[in-house]
């Protein structure tokens, strides 16, 4: 925001004023919260790529074909794709109706919370990119098991495959490190005073981000026919059916049929749990990639639409891998510890991801490109809680914070 807009805002100053006076913004107009100067751009180019990008697909290219390996079709992945539904589908029955007692329920509500997460994690996450399968059919399908599990994969592929995946950490225009008012994940965010406590309080909130997309954030995408400041079509004839028939399909599974064999406060009691340990999975996953402190949250060239870096380069460096060793949450996970490489090859079955990561470490290094990975879950997940205690912390405002945010990155390369 302008200086001379950001004087004559009435919206902003009463909104800032109702902030300071509560620690917390009430009911702003409009949601302030959101980039406006990123708003009002068109669409945001990228600087040109030096060869880096091109030498990446030359040697991934290489090595499928070298090894005579598809990168996608594997049968790892449909043994995987078994595994996953068999453990959902035993999850879900023992849940409805043979658990008898309350830690017969809790730990078959946790276990469907895993499966869940798991299917989120790797069949529709491949599926949606089209990174399952050659065949789009089988890709549509599989990606529809992301509406199994109550969100919509029609609204899923406009937001993560398309606005997430070219615009990572641009706030504004990549709507995963958009929570609101709630959270605080970018430097070009604006700080409230509730967000001094974010590092206590957002793992819990991750947990409502289920319950949130499964009952507002699709509608609200498909009615407004806009992702954060992206428009997006709306959904027609059988790409609606499709959700209307998936939202369906959710609600009958978590609700409905839970409802004919046990009473209804029993049944929103463990449809909160498991919506509730999913959120936090997922998102918690999710952000250990992107909302870390070693990851670059750029900012546009004053006064365009430029972002600083290349393509690839911007992937590269506002994404952090984690755990790369670990071989059950590499299969659990699907490659999401790997999101540097999915980042890159979105298109490529992430069981490939372990091998493709030495070949993206040696180009990195060769064309001077900062590549992070954390060795373990743990410390992934620590980096997220001091990134968030960094973005609450009292340090004026966003366009001093960019300032303040350079400042860090210096230190932190050395
Ligand atoms: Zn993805």
């Amino acid at each position: 925001m302008s200086r001379r807009n950001f004087l004559t805002d009435f919206n902003w100053w009463s909104h800032y004023f109702r902030a300071l006076h509560w620690g917390f913004p009430r009911k702003p107009r409009r949601p302030v919260w959101k980039n406006q100067e990123l708003e009002r751009q068109g669409k945001l180019e990228f600087a040109s790529d030096a060869g880096f990008h091109g030498e990446l697909k030359r040697r991934v290219h290489e090595y499928f074909h070298h090894l005579g390996l598809s990168p996608r079709d594997s049968l790892r992945m449909y043994l995987k794709t078994a595994a996953m539904l068999l453990w959902f589908s035993a999850s879900y029955a023992l849940l409805v109706f043979a658990a008898t007692s309350w830690w017969h329920g809790m730990l078959l509500s946790f276990s469907l919370a895993l499966a869940m997460a798991g299917i989120g994690f790797t069949i529709q996450h491949d599926a949606n990119h089209g990174a399952y399968s050659r065949k789009g059919a089988i890709n549509h399908l599989m990606g529809m098991t992301l509406d199994m599990l109550g969100a919509s994969s029609y609204v899923w592929r406009w937001k993560h495959n398309v606005f997430h995946h070219t615009y990572p950490n641009l706030s504004g225009a990549d709507d995963d490190i958009d929570l609101g008012p709630f959270g605080r994940l970018s430097p070009a965010q604006p700080r409230y005073r509730i967000h001094r406590f974010q590092q206590f309080y957002l793992w819990a909130l991750y947990g409502l981000l289920g319950p949130k997309w499964h009952f507002v954030d699709d509608f609200k995408n498909v009615m407004q026919a806009r992702i954060a400041r992206n428009r997006v079509p709306r959904p027609r004839g059988w790409r609606l059916l499709e959700m209307t028939g998936g939202k369906a399909l959710f609600f009958s599974l978590a609700l409905v049929i839970p409802a004919l064999f046990h009473r209804w406060w029993v049944v929103l009691l463990f449809y909160a749990i498991t919506a509730f340990v999913v959120g936090v999975i997922l998102s918690v996953v999710f952000q250990l990639a992107h909302c870390v402190e070693e990851a670059d949250f750029p900012q546009l060239l004053p006064g365009t639409n430029q972002v600083p870096s290349a393509w690839a380069v911007h992937q590269v460096q506002t994404t952090v891998d984690f755990a790369p060793r670990n071989r059950l949450l590499t299969w659990y996970l699907g490659g999401l510890n790997f999101q540097i490489e999915h980042h890159l090859f979105p298109k490529v079955c992430h069981v490939h991801y372990p091998h493709l990561s030495v070949i993206v470490r040696a180009v990195c290094a060769e064309f001077g490109v900062r590549y992070t990975a954390h060795d373990r879950l743990l410390g992934a997940v620590c980096s997220h809680w001091r990134w968030l205690r960094r973005m609450g912390r009292p340090t004026a405002t966003p366009q001093s914070d960019a300032s303040f945010f350079t400042t860090y990155r210096a230190e932190t390369s050395l």
